[in-house]
């Protein structure tokens, strides 16, 4: 699952537990071992690219494009 912290960036939380502690190298949570779905990742790194360019849009775009790499 995906929420927002009161800063309005986004956080990845785990779909199981709401923890927000991965194990980026399994895509695993660590409080109760859960995999992170592919799209739940997908979906989170689009919802931090967007907070990145409403923030900071010169700054977002080479994240913007690096996370663009799928569409056409
Ligand atoms: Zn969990």
């Amino acid at each position: 699952m995906i929420f927002h912290n009161p800063a309005g960036a986004p956080e990845l939380a785990c779909d199981e537990c709401g923890c927000r502690w991965f194990d980026r190298m399994a895509n695993r949570c660590y409080e109760c071992g859960a995999d992170v779905p592919e799209a739940s990742r997908a979906a989170f790194e689009q919802a931090l690219a967007a907070f990145r360019a409403d923030r900071d849009p010169d700054r977002a775009n080479p994240d913007a494009a690096r996370f663009t790499k799928a569409r056409p």
